[in-house]
C-alpha cells in the first residue's frame, strides 16, 4: 500500500494511491484518522481499514488532480545517519564509522515530494543527499534487530539536504541540516510487504537531469533494522518518527558543485518512486521579525 497525504479542494487528509488515482480515505473509511501520524499510531486495525478501502471501488480520485503533501507533515522526530555508505565516507575523507552516527533533522524542515527548497540567504553551500528513510509503525524500545522490521510502518524517499557551511560550525551537524523547506519527504509511504526487502533497492540522484548519485541501499554500513535496534535501545521510538539512512557518494560539496537557484533534485528509489524540488531563492515572506 502507498500511504499518502494530499490535498483537495484545499483540505488536507490520506489516501492510498493506486497506479494513476488516490482512493480518498477521508470519504472511503470516514472513521480514520485524516492525519497521518494519528493513523499510524492507531496502528493495525486502521491499516487494515485502508486496505479494505482501497479494495472497494469508489472515493478515487485521478492523482494528477490532487496536490501530494508529505505522506507524514510533522514526525515526533527525524534521526538521520551520517557517512553511511562506505564510498560516500570515502569522498568526505572520514574514517569509517564503528557506529552508527546518529544526527536529528528538525521536524519543521519537513516539506513535501515537489515543493521548492529554499536557498538559504545566510548561505551558498546548498547540497542534495538522496536517501532511503523509513517510518516506525509502532512504539519500540529495546527492540533486537531480527524483529525490527515489526515496527517499520514503511518507506520513503529523503532528500537530507544539507547547509554545508552551518552543517561544520558544529559537530553535532543539526543546524545545518534543519533549515525550513530541507527534509523534502515522499512521495508516499510504502508499506514493507510492498517493499519487499528494503536492503537491494536501486537509488538515483540526478541534478537537472544528469545523474549525480547511482548506489543501492545493499551497501548501507547499518542498515534499516540496525537503525531501530541501536535508537530503541536509548530512548522509545513513537509512530510517525522518521529515520533517514544516510547517502551515498556523488553529493555536490567535495566537488564544490553547490546547489544554485533554479535547480531541480530528482530522487528516485526503486518500488517507491521519485521526489523532485526545485531550488528558489529564501522568499522574504520567512522573516517575522
Ligand atoms: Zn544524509
Amino acid at each position: 500500500m502507498k500511504l499518502a497525504t494530499f490535498t483537495h479542494d484545499t483540505r488536507t487528509r490520506l489516501g492510498v494511491v493506486t497506479g494513476e488515482e488516490i482512493v480518498d480515505l477521508a470519504a472511503a473509511a470516514p472513521g480514520l484518522p485524516h492525519e497521518m501520524r494519528a493513523f499510524l499510531e492507531a496502528g493495525a486495525p486502521a491499516m487494515d481499514a485502508a486496505r479494505s478501502a482501497t479494495a472497494a471501488a469508489g472515493h478515487r480520485l485521478p492523482l494528477s488532480r490532487v496536490t501530494l503533501e508529505a505522506p507524514i507533515r510533522r514526525p515526533p522526530e527525524i534521526l538521520a545517519v551520517g557517512l553511511n555508505y562506505r564510498d560516500h565516507v570515502e569522498e568526505a575523507k572520514l574514517p569509517l564509522p564503528e557506529f552508527p552516527l546518529f544526527f536529528n533533522k528538525q521536524t519543521a524542515s519537513v516539506t513535501g515530494p515537489y515543493d521548492p527548497i529554499h536557498l538559504p540567504r545566510v548561505s551558498n553551500k546548498l547540497d542534495y543527499e538522496g536517501e532511503l528513510a523509513f517510518v516506525i509503525g509502532k512504539r519500540a524500545r529495546h527492540v533486537p534487530k531480527e524483529r525490527a522490521r515489526e515496527f517499520i510502518a514503511g518507506y520513503l524517499v529523503c532528500d537530507d539536504v544539507s547547509v554545508r557551511d552551518w552543517q561544520f560550525k558544529a559537530p553535532t551537524w543539526t543546524l545545518g541540516k534543519s533549515f525550513d523547506t530541507h527534509c523534502p519527504l515522499g512521495p508516499w509511504i510504502v508499506t514493507p510487504d510492498e517493499v519487499g526487502d528494503p536492503h537491494a533497492l536501486e537509488l538515483r540522484t540526478w541534478v537537472n537531469g544528469e545523474e549525480r548519485q547511482h548506489s543501492n541501499t545493499k551497501h548501507l554500513i547499518f542498515d534499516c533494522y540496525d537503525c531501530v535496534a541501536t535508537l530503541s535501545t536509548v530512548f522509545t521510538l513513537e509512530p510517525g518518527l522518521v529515520v533517514t539512512t544516510g547517502t551515498p557518494s556523488g553529493v555536490g560539496g567535495p566537488r564544490r558543485m553547490y546547489l544554485k537557484e533554479g535547480d531541480v533534485v530528482r530522487i528516485e528509489i526503486e518500488r517507491i518512486g521519485a521526489i523532485e524540488n526545485r531550488v528558489v531563492a529564501e522568499p522574504a515572506t520567512t522573516v517575522t521579525a
